[in-house]
């Protein structure tokens, strides 16, 4: 089996760290991208990705258009998409869901949530 990639899209450089850093412990090869739109060319050139972690709040292109555009494309089909959201969010989250959304984890996280998250989407032991 192949090594799973993950692709984290965020505008804030610390969390793109933190988030990379803890896929990196469950065995992910990791990618980053700072808005929507840089995802989508980033799913566009390389290798496929088979989870994205999503901010809302990005420049370009935030988080739901970015499901949107994906799920409404029919590529990635198999890509899981993870939403990060932060509490003043929530009520949004059912709107990415229906765009295609696999799950969400609400900031600020543990790594175990994050873990735990992974484990019952199918990844990691
Ligand atoms: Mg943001």
């Amino acid at each position: 089996m192949r090594d799973m990639r993950a692709l984290v899209i965020d505008d804030s450089k610390a969390m793109r760290m933190i988030l990379g850093r803890l896929l990196k412990t469950v065995g992910f090869e990791v990618s980053e991208a700072c808005h929507g739109r840089d995802a989508l060319e980033k799913l566009g050139d390389g290798p496929p990705v088979d989870l994205a972690l999503v901010d809302w709040n990005m420049p370009e292109m935030n988080g739901l258009d970015f499901v949107k555009a994906v799920r409404g494309s029919g590529n990635h089909a198999a890509m899981k998409l993870m939403m990060v959201t932060t509490e003043s969010e929530l009520a949004r989250v059912q709107a990415a869901i229906e765009a295609g959304a696999d799950e969400y984890v609400m900031k600020p996280f543990t790594p175990e949530v994050l873990k735990d998250k992974l484990v019952q989407m199918g990844f990691g032991a």
